[in-house]
């Protein structure tokens, strides 16, 4: 075996002593787990002190870990074959409790001991009115890896591992293996000494022995500490290292004037007075622009708060200096939107826009694609098929995709490749406010925009929740805005898997409307996913110009829809929908001047999650509120699908709790990469050798949003 720290942790797992080809295999496909380095940062999520045992009778909480020393007894195998399970009782001085075992029966059989003393470890289950713990660690007392510690690390585990002595334990075992070796070669420290002390970090040899083995508590939280430390700063560098890149080394195309469109448009054809925050906004893009670097931004701000307007002022900008732009929404409808409104917005200057999506077709399609690629067209609006490959540019300047939760990665990328050899500008509109922990992490190489303030006379929602059993009140209260003239949405959630049973959902509801809002005197649209585009369009159109009440739909009126005298907004099954989810919704009334509101309807008994959201919604209106909300329910890996690339990229730093953390890393990388923006001050050497040897993120990736 090669004899330094570098060379021990590179080496592949199998060739660990303790490990095996078979081992090996598990280790890599369950864990990911290919090197000792890998191994070394398989941290353990929690540790047992092994000088504290629970007592039986104490125990009353499911879900809790327990650890209990006691005599086993009653060892007995139940059912067949396939539901073999074997079940023994553990005996202190205060009760028993059973032990229950569904898989390796066979070896527990052989080797279990009746009447002898172990020490069992497990999570604590609820079943037929007892406690009992399924699958348990259990050891004998004198059982010893360590020798110093009380403290034993438990590591999450899988069946499979547990099955091939890869469990808690046998991971304990190999680990404590691996940091003897490292005991005659410590690692190398890489932290400059002013950080260190700074912040007075513990020395990262002894970090990661105590963060697996700590000799006490206090070690143990220092070298917890440590490690989430080189994970957020590291991370936070690698940030900066690629905004850097991006500024340096990526050309941008440069619009260095302001011409006839942008100023007539802004002089004469904007009915209202900007906000403060979109005239600030519209300001840093423009310095963007003209700079000759490659805009790669984010334009953040609450539903309501007009970052159309901002796109379509950017979109001017790069027409005055001769090039293409274009906005890509994620649906149809509200593709359909941006176009038919911009087009009016535009109509008394001369600007070719046109419409593109999957629905346009055949010669439509192949003449639209030449006007395209000769120049003609100077804005093009559409959804996804704007992406694909046949869809050519003369000259592409600005990409703007609205609502930019619904795009995957990979589809921005290809935003990149519509203009060569210089890539357009990329503007990203989000409604989906994103919680400052996760911007600054998922998002840490973006330039980012805020529109912070809405647009004035914006009243705020009020929003109820109301049950089934209040039904005939909300009906009446349905009726009564109408009669003052207002409209009303109702939605039903869409989710995949069962269509059909929320088309069901949606039918009923329509008819029961029916009966209670008849004809002639209202007037009903209705939208979902299985109607075809025309009609669809045709129901939004009426809903539109005022000849229907009420809009029943499937969530695809989500985003970014604008029906001002549209005053509330119903939710149906409120249960089913995500945070952000209703925070979009909401987001489609409180557009005109009149007072608006939001009633959440659910069954009459729903879970303490569900509750917590709809409470949520009721007490806040604030889109940060919400997704900080949003993410504490729900943990940072669902955020809506997004951002998979950024959030997950953490084994101990947890990007709610940390966050202080996270912030102070942030600003220490950035003002590191001011002073020294290649890293190459002899006090940084060690650091930028650790950074590029363990960060090498997927190439590109700082040009995808
Ligand atoms: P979002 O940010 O949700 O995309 P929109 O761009 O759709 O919001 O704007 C919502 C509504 O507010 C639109 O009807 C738009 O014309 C209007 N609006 C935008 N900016 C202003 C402003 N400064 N003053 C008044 N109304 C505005
Ligand atoms: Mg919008």
């Amino acid at each position: 075996m090669p004899n330094t720290s570098k060379s021990i942790l590179d080496t592949p797992i199998e060739y660990l002593k303790g490990v095996g080809p078979i081992k090996a295999d598990l280790l890599k496909k369950e864990l990911g787990i290919f090197t000792c380095m890998d191994l070394l940062q398989s941290y353990p999520f929690r540790h047992i002190d092994k000088t504290k045992f629970h007592k039986i009778n104490e125990i009353n909480t499911a879900d809790d870990f327990v650890q209990i020393k006691g005599i086993l007894n009653r060892i007995q195998i139940h059912g067949t074959q396939r539901k073999r399970r074997l079940t023994a009782q553990l005996k202190d001085n205060t009760g028993r409790m059973e032990l229950v075992w569904f898989k390796g029966v066979n070896w527990l059989e052989k080797n279990l001991e009746a009447g002898m003393e172990y020490i069992a470890y497990g999570k604590i289950n609820y079943f037929n009115g007892r406690y009992n713990i399924p699958h348990p660690e259990l050891s004998l007392p004198n059982d010893k890896i360590t020798t110093s510690s009380h403290l034993a690390p438990v590591y999450h585990s899988t069946e499979k591992l547990n099955s091939k002595g890869l469990d808690s334990k046998g991971r304990r075992k190999i680990i404590f293996l691996l940091l003897q070796k490292l005991k005659e070669v410590p690692l190398a420290e890489h932290l400059p000494d002013y950080i260190l002390q700074k912040l007075k970090l513990m020395d990262r040899h002894e970090a990661l022995v105590n963060v697996h083995f700590p000799k006490n508590e206090i070690d143990l939280k220092q070298a917890i500490r440590r490690v989430k430390f080189d994970e957020a700063f590291y991370f936070q560098l690698r940030m900066s290292q690629l905004k850097a890149d991006r500024l340096q080394n990526i050309k941008g195309l440069v619009f260095d004037k302001v011409g006839a469109y942008f100023n007539t448009f802004y002089k004469e054809c904007i009915p209202f007075e900007l906000t403060g925050a979109q005239k600030r906004v519209i300001k840093e893009i423009r310095a963007d622009l003209g700079s000759g670097v490659h805009m790669n931004r984010l334009l953040q701000g609450d539903v309501g708060s007009g970052k159309t307007m901002v796109g379509l002022l950017s979109m001017l900008l790069a027409l005055d200096n001769g090039y293409q732009a274009c906005m890509i929404a994620p649906t149809e409808i509200l593709a359909q939107q941006h176009f038919v409104s911009l087009k009016k917005d535009l109509s008394q200057l001369n600007i070719e826009v046109a419409y593109l999506a999957g629905s346009v077709k055949g010669k439509k399609r192949k003449v639209l694609l030449e006007r395209l690629a000769s120049g003609e067209i100077q804005i093009l609006i559409g959804t996804h098929a704007v992406l694909e490959p046949p869809v050519v540019f003369k000259n592409l300047g600005l990409a703007i995709t609205d609502e930019q939760h619904r795009f995957g990665v990979a589809q921005r990328s290809k935003l990149w490749q519509k203009n060569k050899p210089i890539p357009p500008h990329i503007l990203v509109m989000t409604a989906t406010p994103i919680p400052r922990t996760l911007a600054m992490t998922a998002y840490g190489d973006l330039d980012v925009s805020k529109i912070d303030e809405l647009p004035p006379g914006r009243k705020p929602i009020t929003t109820m929740h109301k049950k089934e059993e209040n039904r005939l009140y909300v009906f009446g209260f349905m009726k009564k805005l109408i009669t003052e003239g207002r409209q009303v949405y109702i939605v039903y959630p869409l989710i995949e898997e069962s269509a059909t049973l929320d088309l069901n959902n949606l039918m009923q509801g329509y008819e029961s409307l029916e009966r209670d809002f008849p004809k002639p005197e209202y007037q009903i649209s209705i939208v979902h996913g299985r109607m075809k585009t025309e009609d669809k369009d045709y129901e939004m159109q009426r809903f539109i110009r005022n000849e229907t009440q009420i809009m029943i739909a499937t969530t695809v009126i989500e985003v970014g829809v604008n029906v001002p005298n549209a005053s509330l907004m119903i939710i149906e099954n409120t249960e089913r929908f995500g945070l952000s989810q209703l925070h979009q919704l909401r987001g489609r009334v409180g557009r005109g001047s009149d007072k608006s509101y939001c009633i959440l309807m659910s069954k009459n008994n729903i879970s303490k999650d569900s509750y917590k959201r709809i409470q949520t919604m009721v007490n806040t209106n604030d889109g940060f509120e919400i997704a900080e909300a949003d993410l504490r329910l729900r943990g940072p890996g669902n955020i809506d699908g997004t951002m998979q690339s950024g959030v997950n990229m953490f084994k101990l730093t947890d990007i709610i709790r940390d966050s202080e953390m996270i912030k102070v890393c942030r600003e220490m990388a950035i003002r590191i990469f001011e002073k020294d923006p290649n890293l190459t001050m002899d006090v940084h050497k060690k650091m930028r050798a650790h950074l590029e040897q363990n960060f090498h993120l997927v190439k590109g990736w700082s040009r995808i949003s």
